[in-house]
């Protein structure tokens, strides 16, 4: 006997979207991947499926928004599904190559650009463990007196990296580089940046499904007991080739923040400050270099 299958009404699907996703996000959480996926597959405006609730969805639209939520249903991030992210307003390609964007880190890129406001000079800097690019590539979109180069130690990053600084239609210089080698740098640098893997392995039962699944643990963890391990690589590499005067700025982990700032006062730094986040945690730090 064949079975005829109504194709279903976005309101039904969206009870169904609803009822499979209530138990793993928050109610706002899921609201929002509706929002997100319609408007990523079909570019529907919020308000669409409230003004039409009785629009039948097409198979196409349909299998779309079944194999996403499919996705979800397996804690893949959104990001991941639809391949982009918003980072200081910039729509920038991701997949499973980099870590998504996190708002922390606009924080950090604010920080940089309102030291740098009045500073008319041209200035170089290099970005560390670069990733999806939304470092370099927002720091080049918004401060015109940046000469920028970035690395990052995986080719997949950087083949995304890439694709963003394109879309972005900025000029970066990005370089492969392992920096646990020693290397070294052709132009002494005026601006250092990183948000290096801070993460330890034993923090990974903290960690969401979302993260630890899916997220390249290349760019989250720090070798076991070592949680500085990749901030000591960053230093050695400013004592050579950052200026005197130069500044480095860090993403960190809030639980060594106060054990990093000891290791950077131990060093070739004179000047230190630490930032919390918007959710109150330790997260930013610059030095000067002496
Ligand atoms: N902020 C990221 C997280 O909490 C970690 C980023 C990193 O290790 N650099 O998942």
């Amino acid at each position: 006997m064949n079975v005829l299958i109504l194709p279903m009404l976005i309101n039904e699907f969206k009870v169904h979207f609803n009822k499979s996703l209530i138990d793993i996000y928050p109610q706002n959480e899921v609201n929002s991947f509706f929002r997100i996926l319609t408007d990523h597959f079909f570019q529907w405006p919020p308000t669409f499926s409230v003004l039409n609730p009785d629009h039948r969805l097409t198979a196409k639209e349909s299998n779309q928004l079944s194999a996403a939520l499919l996705d979800l249903i397996k804690h893949k991030p959104v990001q991941y599904i639809t391949q982009e992210a918003f980072f200081y307003n910039r729509n920038f390609y991701v997949d499973e190559n980099v870590l998504i964007p996190r708002p922390e880190t606009e924080e950090l890129i604010s920080w940089v650009l309102d030291d740098s406001k009045d500073n008319g000079a041209q200035r170089r800097v290099l970005d560390i463990g670069t990733g999806s690019g939304c470092i370099p590539i927002t720091l080049a979109k918004e401060e015109n007196n940046f000469t920028i180069d970035a690395l990052d130690i995986s080719t997949g990053a950087l083949e995304v990296a890439k694709k963003n600084a394109q879309r972005h239609k900025v000029e970066i210089n990005f370089f492969k580089v392992d920096i646990r080698e020693s290397i070294s740098w052709p132009y002494p640098l005026d601006i250092m940046i990183a948000n290096p893997p801070y993460v330890e392995p034993d923090e990974k039962n903290k960690m969401l499904p979302n993260v630890l699944e899916y997220e390249p643990h290349l760019a989250l963890f720090t070798p076991h007991n070592h949680p500085l391990f990749y901030y000591d690589k960053i230093i050695e590499l400013s004592r050579t080739f950052l200026k005197s005067g130069g500044c480095l700025y860090l993403e960190i982990n809030p639980v060594h923040a106060t054990a990093l700032a000891t290791l950077i006062k131990a060093n070739h730094f004179d000047y230190i400050e630490i930032r919390n986040d918007i959710f109150g945690k330790k997260r930013m730090l610059k030095a000067l270099k002496s």
